[in-house]
């Protein structure tokens, strides 16, 4: 018997195929708006001008001017991470995208940049997991949405590696990394991490975080792992800021 039940359904059903519809007849481009191909995140020419992060220093995936074999930071103190990939440089239109997935939610640029941490990081030596960067509960109540394991999933899913997303946990709340300097973000970080005692880390894992700045989270992140014996730790980021 038609009710409002049924009525709601079919509201629901109705709804849903506009949703859907949206994004398969999307033209515009993500980046710039502008209209693009049909099905396509962004239009050809925002396309051909992505920041790719080529070249950068291998272990802390800082841009360089011309490939090295290591920065000058590194040189001087080695990292706890073995290697670390950037997918992109956080320059136009990474800055846009990257804050609309993490602050605004917009799931089709979140898609788009683990469609380009896929492409990037498919040739990489392969580790026995990922672990996304946690955020710390309290902060993860408040923005109701976990940026790392968001990239992380989809990230895990097109190059079929195991996610563990429990493994790693931030124990302790942290003041926002971008209101602090260099050394008082590494004060800031000290014990922040704790690894889940009851699952048994794997040799090789790898850190899934969206911007990597100073480094200061995957190093922290990278020693409590270490700590817990994983041999050895790499990170895989979004986007590096220069
Ligand atoms: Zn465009
Ligand atoms: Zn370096």
């Amino acid at each position: 018997m038609p009710g409002p039940v049924n009525l709601n359904g079919a509201a629901k059903v109705d709804g849903w195929w506009r949703r859907l519809g949206g994004v398969l007849c999307r033209a515009r481009c993500l980046a710039c708006g502008e209209p693009g191909r049909p099905g396509a995140d962004l239009c050809d020419a925002c396309l051909a001008a992505l920041p790719w992060n080529d070249p950068a220093c291998p272990r802390c995936a800082l841009p360089l001017p011309a490939p090295a074999p290591l920065c000058a930071a590194c040189r001087r103190r080695a990292p706890p991470l073995h290697a670390t990939h950037a997918a992109l440089r956080y320059a136009a239109p990474v800055d846009r995208l990257l804050p609309r997935f993490k602050f605004h939610r917009d799931l089709a640029a979140g898609r788009l940049l683990a469609e380009a941490m896929a492409g990037r990081f498919a040739a990489l030596p392969r580790p026995d997991a990922l672990l996304p960067v946690p955020l710390h509960l309290g902060r993860l109540r408040q923005r109701g949405y976990d940026q790392a394991l968001e990239l992380a999933r989809p990230l895990a899913g097109a190059l079929d590696l195991p996610l563990l997303p429990g493994a790693l946990r931030r124990v302790r709340a942290t003041r926002p990394q971008s209101e602090l300097d260099a050394t008082a973000r590494a004060r800031n970080l000290r014990d922040a991490f704790a690894v889940e005692a009851s699952q048994p880390l794997p040799a090789h894992v790898v850190l899934v975080d969206d911007v990597m700045t100073t480094g200061a989270t995957l190093c922290a992140a990278a020693r409590a792992l270490r700590r817990a014996g994983a041999r050895r730790v790499d990170a895989w980021v979004c986007a590096r800021v220069a």
